[in-house]
């Protein structure tokens, strides 16, 4: 059902992105590392879950945002844990039985047995895909989080993929990011002092559909659950949420859960409230000077200087070098883009909430 609320898993489920999902089943069996990038509520676990049911190799999902957010950090165990759960789930019992469980007892001491790394699990999924004959692909989905693996900003896992990328042939990579910039930087495909540096991947990315488009969303969604929509309402949802398809499914649940046009709309601005307050409050850990950039530009003030004004008049100096840093940050999490010198709000909701 279009409307349902959670990540879609099926093709079936899933409106369009017959193209997307092609591309990313494509990078799936040619490269050995795929990203699939786009902002926030586009669609890319959908996408991803769809694929990975979808490819021949044997899929792994991991979700490193929740890794991330039970410790504030991700430790090798709770990642070995998450893997070694999910292969249990799909009946591979073999690695469980293996050296991390077994107890060794040595002139009747119990030694703890060596814990088992991240590059343990690697060579065993690699010798689980050969014996196969099947390609194992692992799924990193908001995997810019992987940066809080470790004590080095994600450099020892980063290490463990570029071995595997090197020696283990029968495992591929999926890594997907809201925060694009963020997302690059971590990988550091393109940095030399990364792990993964000059290696070859692929890249898919998740745009927002287009007005028609979600126009067509919102009909057929409405046509599954038998309701009869005006086309000016369908008009005006999408001249509202624009064609963020999470958005869209918020305010086509409420409609045909409520049956009250206004009262979805309002639920659906109060829902994305929640959500983007919450994310804001993420960034203000990070610094109290994100909000009010984000402030500035959803005012329209899109010129860097007329940003740094009203900055600057609400919280004090700030240096030029550390407010392009803050704006050039602001961009690489996909909050603001710069056309032609000027800054604007990517998400139009998100825009809307800033000018409250
Ligand atoms: P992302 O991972 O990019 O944040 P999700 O895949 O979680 O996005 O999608 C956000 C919401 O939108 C979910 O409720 C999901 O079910 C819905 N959604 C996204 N893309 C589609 C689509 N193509 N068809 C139907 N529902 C979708
Ligand atoms: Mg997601």
């Amino acid at each position: 059902m279009l409307f349902d609320p959670r990540p879609k898993e099926r093709r079936s489920e899933i409106f369009d992105r017959d193209e997307e999902i092609k591309a990313l089943l494509e990078g799936m069996k040619n490269y050995p590392i795929t990203l699939l990038i786009g902002i926030r509520r586009v669609g890319k676990s959908s996408i991803l879950r769809v694929a990975l049911n979808e490819c021949e190799g044997i899929g792994i999902y991991i979700d490193a945002r929740r890794l991330y957010s039970t410790g504030g950090s991700v430790s090798q165990a709770a990642l070995v844990g998450e893997i070694r759960n999910i292969l249990a789930g799909k009946g591979h019992v073999g690695f469980l039985r293996g050296i991390s469980v077994e107890r060794v007892t040595i002139a009747g001491v119990q030694l703890k047995p060596r814990e088992t790394t991240f590059v343990d699990l690697l060579e065993f999924l690699n010798s689980l895909g050969r014996k196969a004959g099947k390609k194992v692909i692992i799924a990193f989905d908001e995997a810019q989080y992987l940066r809080f693996y470790g004590s080095r900003g994600g450099k020892e896992l980063l290490a463990a993929i570029a071995y595997a990328y090197d020696s283990l042939e029968s495992l591929g990579f999926v890594f997907t990011g809201s925060e694009v910039g963020l997302l690059h930087d971590f990988l550091g495909l393109e940095d030399y002092s990364s792990p993964l540096y000059g290696r070859i991947y692929e890249e898919v990315e998740v745009k927002p559909f287009r007005r028609e488009l979600s126009r067509e969303f919102l009909r057929r969604g409405f046509e599954e659950v038998n309701m009869r929509v005006p086309a000016e309402e369908i008009e005006a949802a999408v001249e509202e949420l624009d064609g963020i398809p999470g958005w869209l499914v918020e305010f086509g649940f409420h409609y045909w859960k409520r049956g009250d046009f206004e009262r979805a709309l309002d639920m659906t601005m109060r829902k994305a409230r929640a959500l983007i307050r919450e994310e804001l409050l993420e960034l203000e850990k990070r610094s109290g000077r994100y909000k009010l950039i984000l402030h500035a530009v959803a005012m329209g003030l899109t010129s860097w200087s007329s940003i740094k004004d009203y900055v600057e008049a609400r919280a004090g100096p700030i240096t030029n070098a550390r407010l392009s840093e803050l704006l050039r940050n602001l961009e690489k999490m996909g909050w603001i883009t710069k056309e032609e010198g000027k800054y604007r709000i990517i998400d139009p909701i998100v825009e809307k909430v800033l000018k409250e």
